[in-house]
């Protein structure tokens, strides 16, 4: 086994990892930035390292300095968790050149699926489905640009090959306005991903996110654990995730399942990953390939059982997968909430000292956060807070449960989004299932 691995994360996700480390019997270290020593898995860690200043920039994206806590504290892995360098192949690169494991793929499939062009590429050559698009880079020619786009069909979708978290994509009607979308994309991808690469693809209307969950090892084996729905995102961020897909057919499950591990096979996958598709009137649609532990990977592990986390630092230490396909079942329906701490009316963030905190309970529920009463919520971060998960025996049943934990949730002395998440639970759209990834931000008024 690993022995020790750094936690290079902070939040919810650090002590995810922790727990995890620990069940399995293994030592942490928490690497955190000056403002960061208050938080849940940095007081519970084995040894803590402080890395820098409160900027992501010097201290969770300081690549040199992560390395140097794993080095002065004898450690043998890296755990990246999600977003800062989780996704970085560079970084992957200097983790293994230095001697240590890193979780998550060989850096050279972390730098093929990172770039969405050539992840496209791989992943039409494996025979998952992608949107109908630009097959590569667009060029500077705006007849070639507007022939393509013909052929595609307006309204298409400009998107940075290097882009992520939302950013980076524009929604073009009509011709006259192409050209203009297109070097508009482009300086905005030069300055934000520091990769000025565009390409098209159809804008479909009105899909929905269903994302399937693989995990691959060292030896070969790659098995899917089904899907998620993270159709009720605000400016293309999710908001509530869901596990399985309202409507998805076993069928249909398997299928996918076995095209997604299936490409894992071919490209030497290691670890966890999820591949992240559009669906829409009955058809997938590949976007593209999370690298890393997801935000929203609770509900898969709430009913299929499966720790992903744990699974992860075995496939790390060269273990074989501890499941066959076989194996996976899956059982009753999870929701995921995710709080943030912002004005759940503008969506301003809301940082500060949290004064009281009373968490949820009862059967089938479940809540990953860091927060405890007297904690600072600081302003320098992402504002998610945490996130409630609730499991029953049908849709209807983990929807009942997540209102009644909503209710009783109490976060005071900051503000948080969970009468957003009531308004979701009681809106009747949400509640037949299968609403698009628009749907939210109509519901909003948006
Ligand atoms: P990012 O890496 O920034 O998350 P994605 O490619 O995963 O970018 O897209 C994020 C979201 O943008 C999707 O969940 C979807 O809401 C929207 N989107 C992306 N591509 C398309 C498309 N071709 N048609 C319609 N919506 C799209």
């Amino acid at each position: 086994m690993l022995d020790k691995i750094v936690i290079a994360n902070r939040g919810e996700i650090a002590l995810r990892i922790l727990r995890a480390c620990w069940e399995l019997g293994l030592k942490t270290v928490a690497i955190h930035s000056e403002v960061d020593r208050e938080l849940k898995h940095v007081l519970l860690a084995d040894e803590t390292v402080c890395i820098g200043p409160a900027a992501s920039s010097q201290s969770y994206l300081n690549i040199p300095a992560v390395i140097s806590a794993a080095e002065i504290t004898d450690a043998v892995a890296i755990h990246p968790g999600y977003g800062f360098l989780s996704e970085n192949a560079d970084f992957a690169e200097r983790v293994e050149q230095s001697g240590f494991v890193f979780i998550g793929p060989r850096p050279e499939t972390i730098r093929l699926i990172g770039d969405k062009v050539s992840a496209i590429k791989a992943m039409k050559s494996s025979g998952v489905p992608c949107v109908p698009g630009s097959e590569g880079p667009l060029g500077e020619d705006d007849e070639e640009n507007i022939a393509i786009a013909k052929e595609i069909g307006y309204p298409v979708m400009i998107k940075a090959s290097g882009g992520g978290g939302g950013r980076g994509m524009r929604v073009v009607h009509s011709e006259a306005h192409l050209p203009t979308a297109i070097s508009l994309t482009r300086s905005e991808a030069s300055a934000a991903f520091g990769n000025d690469m565009v390409y098209m693809e159809k804008y479909l209307e009105n899909p929905r996110h269903v994302e399937f969950q693989v995990l691959a090892d060292t030896h070969g084996q790659a098995i899917y654990l089904g899907e998620r729905d993270c159709s009720m995102q605000r400016r293309h961020q999710k908001v509530v995730e869901e596990a399985p897909a309202p409507g998805i057919t076993n069928e249909q499950r398997q299928r996918m399942g076995e095209i997604c591990t299936e490409a894992c096979r071919k490209m030497g996958y290691r670890g966890a990953g999820t591949f992240e598709f559009l669906y829409q009137d009955g058809e997938f649609y590949f976007i593209e390939m999370n690298t890393r532990v997801q935000v929203e990977h609770p509900v898969t592990e709430m009913i299929t059982g499966i720790d992903i986390v744990k699974e992860q630092l075995r496939i790390a230490a060269g273990e074989k997968l501890s499941y066959r396909q076989e194996d996976i079942m899956i059982h009753g329906h999870a929701i995921e909430c995710r709080i943030n701490a912002e004005d759940p009316t503008n969506f301003m963030p809301s940082p500060g000292t949290v004064t009281r905190y009373h968490t949820p309970g009862g059967p089938g529920v479940r809540i990953d956060s860091h927060l405890y009463a007297g904690y600072t919520v600081p302003p320098h971060y992402d504002s998610l807070i945490g996130k409630l998960i609730t499991h029953g025996e049908t849709r209807e049943a983990a929807i009942a449960r997540m209102q009644i934990a909503l209710t009783e949730l109490v976060i005071d002395g900051i503000k948080c989004n969970a009468p957003l998440h009531q308004k979701i639970l009681d809106n009747t759209h949400f509640r037949a299932g299968g609403a698009n990834i628009h749907y939210l931000e109509r519901m909003l008024g948006l």
